[in-house]
Formats: C-alpha cells, structure tokens, sequence
C-alpha cells in the first residue's frame, strides 16, 4: 500500500494553513446565539456586502444553510425544483423531505445546468391534486456537472421564469467564488436574482468549517429560528468564523491556481487509453472521468490508484470516478497524478473480477 500523496478526493480535504491558525487563535469571541460574537458579526458582514444582499448569518455547514433555507421557503408538500445532479437530493440524507416536507422535482440538465423552458414545463399548474410549486434552487458551480458555470444570463432567465409564477428563488453556492473567479462576474450580480444564497468554507476556501447564508433581513430573521432549532447556534465561534474571514481575504484569488491544475489534469488524462473526458468543458477545480472504456471499473480504478500510487479519488458511478483540485495541491502532483494513470492504463491488466464485458 502506497503512502497517501495526492488527494483529490474533494476540496474539501484541505487543512488549515499556519497564517490561518493564527487568526483562529487571537480571533476576538462572544456568545454568537446572543449576536455578542464580534468575529461572527463581521464575516456575516462581510458576505452580506459581498453577494448585495441586506443580512447574513453563520452556519456551520453547507448542508445546513439548504436545509435552513428550505424550511424558509417551503411548507410541507412544497415542490423544489433543481437539477437531478443536486446535492440536496443525493447528498443530504434526505433533508428536504426530513425537515421541511419538501419534495424535489429534478430536471434533466446538461451537467447540472437547466434551462428556463425546463423550469416553465416543471411547474405545477394551480390544481387541488398538485403540489405547489415554491422554489427553484441552482447549485454554482455544479459539483456531478463537472464544476460547470451557469452563465449569468441563464441564471437571470431561470431565476425569473420561476418569479413570474410566483417561485423562490435559491442559490447553493458551495463553489460560488470558483465561478467567480473563473468567469470574472462579481459575486454579486450572481447573487442578484436569488432571495436567498449561500457559500461554502470548507470547499475550495480551505477554511476547517462553516457557511454564510445570505438574504433580506426578513429571510435571515426566520433563518435564525431555523439555526436554533436545528442546533446550529454556536457560542464562541468566532474561532472558526476567524478562519473563514482569512479564506476570503487570501484564498478567493488563489482559486485561479487550482482551476489551471483542474485543466492540466484534464488535458493530461483525455488522449489515455480507455478515458473518455471532454478537457475543454473543464472551468473550474472539478474534473469528471468517465474511465468506463479502460476495462476497469471506477471501484477498482480508484482503489488501485490509491494502492499502488497513493492517489485518492472518489468515485461517482460505475462509470465515472471525480478529481477536484485544491490549496493542497500543487502542479507536480497533477503531473504525478497523470504519469501514474498513464502507467496504471497501459502497464496493468485489469483482474477478471474488475472486467465489465
Ligand atoms: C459540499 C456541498 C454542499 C454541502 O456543504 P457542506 O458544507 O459539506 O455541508 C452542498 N452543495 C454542494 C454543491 C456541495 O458541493
């Protein structure tokens, strides 16, 4: 067994730098359930401004800002319309449904993004037999898309397709600042048409937790209700909040870094034996591969690039395993990563139990 020596498993495996401790450590705190954390304050303050919206709050994660703003918007037997790639539907232990009674109506998007006509053909009609139709939620960039960026435009149109009848409208931004970045559209102007959205931390920021929701005063007010009665108060977490102010500060820019290792991975494993993987769709830190045509199975694939090169990736689907770039990894890594798929594809044979045909 190899020693662990890249992992691009996800972005969210980074830890935090020194410079970052540091900031945890003489990070001013209060008790952040009173509203007494001054380090809180200021990071709500912060991604307030930064996405134009009137108020934010602290949570301590990503999944918790969905599940917050869903119970916001929805009443039980509300229908949320998203991508059928959303985290929410795969990835949340069934929150919707579990906390807000919510079901999901999921869309067949081009890697994770739909279009305005979709939106317009998926709500219901006002019928007595119909769930209402409450909210249409996008996630930017889409992580099983591939770390796709919705263009503004289409966002604009999605977003107004769903007010016009009457929809919410919902941003999961996990990776919102790599869109940014990449597509060098302000925060804002992404944030414009959403009445409520979020960003991650712990993705390609680098910071160890938490996510800011953001919206009208009046959304936040009912969030906080929602923070508390989920357990997501916290007391002094400026210590944390602290970590996520330095990311801001030093880590948005920097995400440029990993977009080009995200490129350079992709271009290096396209023309391999087997792989099929479309380099040029590849703008941001997420590099999906399809390595169904290596004899392999992506179980297998991923273990045996763990096991005899130290490389971690995770696995999609049968077909597909996924490769995210982060603060992490450097540009030697990336060329180790392909040299040692290169060599994985053309020196091992697969064994019987991994052969698919
Ligand atoms: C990671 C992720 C989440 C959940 O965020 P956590 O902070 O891990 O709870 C939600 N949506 C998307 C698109 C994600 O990638």
């Amino acid at each position: 067994m190899a020693s662990l020596r890249v992992d691009i498993y996800s972005d969210t495996v980074t830890k935090p730098t020194q410079a970052m401790r540091r900031a945890m450590c003489e990070a001013e705190v209060g008790d952040e359930q009173k509203g007494e954390d001054p380090t809180v304050n200021r990071l709500q303050e912060m991604v307030a401004d930064l996405l134009g919206k009137e108020a934010a709050l602290f949570l301590p994660s990503g999944t918790m800002c969905n599940a917050v703003a869903f119970a916001v918007h929805c009443r039980p037997g509300d229908e949320i319309i998203m991508d059928r790639t959303a985290h929410p539907l795969h990835s949340e232990a069934g929150a919707p449904a579990a906390i807000s009674g919510a079901q999901i109506r999921p869309l067949a998007g081009t890697r994770g993004v739909f279009s305005p006509e979709q939106v317009i053909a998926a709500i219901r009609p006002p019928k007595r037999n119909a769930p209402v139709s409450r909210l249409v939620s996008i996630e930017q960039t889409s992580n099983l898309g591939g770390g796709t960026c919705w263009p503004l435009s289409q966002i604009e149109q999605v977003c107004a397709a769903g007010k016009e009848r009457g929809l919410a409208a919902h941003m999961d931004g996990a990776r919102l600042m790599n869109a940014v970045v990449a597509s060098r559209t302000p925060a804002r102007a992404y944030a414009a048409p959403f009445d409520s959205v979020w960003i991650d931390f712990t993705k390609g920021l680098g910071a160890p937790v938490g996510a800011v929701l953001a919206g009208t005063q009046e959304f936040i007010t009912a969030a906080w209700r929602w923070k508390q009665r989920l357990g997501g108060s916290m007391r002094q977490a400026g210590v944390v909040a602290a970590a996520c102010i330095y990311a801001l500060e030093h880590h948005v820019e920097r995400l440029a870094d990993d977009h080009e290792h995200a490129k350079l991975l992709a271009r290096g494993l396209a023309p391999l034996p087997g792989i099929t993987l479309d380099a040029d769709a590849v703008e941001t830190n997420i590099v999906i591969i399809d390595i169904s045509e290596t004899g392999f199975t992506s179980e297998d694939f991923a273990a045996f690039l763990l096991r005899d090169y130290g490389i971690r990736v995770s696995v999609v689907d049968s077909m597909r395993v996924r490769a995210v770039t982060h603060l992490d990894v450097d540009r030697q890594q990336i060329m180790y990563v392909i040299d040692s798929v290169a060599h994985l594809l053309t020196s091992a044979s697969p064994p019987s139990s991994s052969r698919r045909f």
